[in-house]
């Protein structure tokens, strides 16, 4: 019954996505059919209004990312988590934003996706810079597992959306990206890294510097790995601040990316 269920609605939702690959140019010029599925369509446009920064050729990439997402990932709800098919899609949606480039694969290696109503708290096992193992449990919004799990609290998930500065699904899925070439080092696969190197290197440093960062978390001086998922991060909720303050950076993720935030 679930299973059935569940099916029906990700046909639904695929029909919907495939629809709004070329809805914005139809919306042009003729009244949208009332028979359409569009309510995935509609709550993506509504939830995520970086897809308004695309052109036709990523929107089509989107729609096909999403799908891919869908079918190849497995979502399990936590602690009572009911997961709802509008969920789905916000996380697939979210996450597709960051593999538009021509030819991106849509997170190779993830399995599942594991949702929480809220932060969550996981046994510390690895020691700290003293060699300390803390007795009390971490709470946490987000983890990426390396290859295969992405664990999500929803309530930071719609914070997101809802425009904060935090965005749990950015930094998660950015990990994802760093952990494709296996190494998890703040650089995904790229052709040539001299560019990224010198300005993640150049940022990180300044970042490690400043005191009190404006636009960056500070979270992102812990390694390259975290600069990476907090620049991406700031990329995508706080655009126009990254690009004032940190032009080079900004220009680095939006060619990584493939489109304006600012
Ligand atoms: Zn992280």
């Amino acid at each position: 019954m679930i299973l059935l269920n569940s099916l029906i609605g990700l046909a639904a939702l695929v029909a919907a996505i495939l629809f709004i690959a070329g809805r914005r140019e139809r919306a042009r010029r003729e009244p949208l059919p009332q028979s359409s599925p569009l309510d995935a369509g509609d709550l993506l446009e509504d939830r995520l209004p970086w897809l308004a920064r695309l052109d036709i050729e990523q929107r089509a990439r989107f729609g096909e990312q999403v799908q891919r997402f869908l079918r190849h990932k497995r979502f399990i709800g936590c602690a009572g988590m009911e997961i709802t098919d509008e969920m789905r899609l916000l996380v697939a949606g979210m996450a597709s934003l960051l593999v538009l480039r021509p030819g991106a694969a849509a997170f190779p290696k993830l399995k599942e996706v594991l949702i929480y109503p809220g932060p969550f708290r996981v046994p510390v096992t690895e020691p700290d810079e003293l060699g300390l193992v803390p007795d009390e449990p971490e709470e946490r919004i987000g983890e990426s597992w390396q290859g295969d799990r992405v664990v999500l609290s929803w309530q930071d998930v719609e914070a997101a959306l809802d425009g904060d500065a935090v965005n749990v699904v950015v930094h998660e899925f950015a990990h994802q990206l760093d952990d494709e070439n296996g190494a998890g080092d703040g650089a995904p696969s790229l052709a040539d890294y001299t560019e990224w190197a010198q300005v993640m290197q150049s940022e990180f440093d300044r970042l490690r510097r400043l005191r009190r960062p404006r636009v960056l978390d500070p979270y992102g001086a812990e390694s390259p790995a975290e600069f990476f998922g907090v620049a991406s991060e700031a990329f995508f909720q706080r655009g126009a601040d990254l690009a004032h303050h940190h032009r080079r950076l900004y220009e680095l993720l939006r060619d990584y990316y493939g489109f304006e935030t600012a």
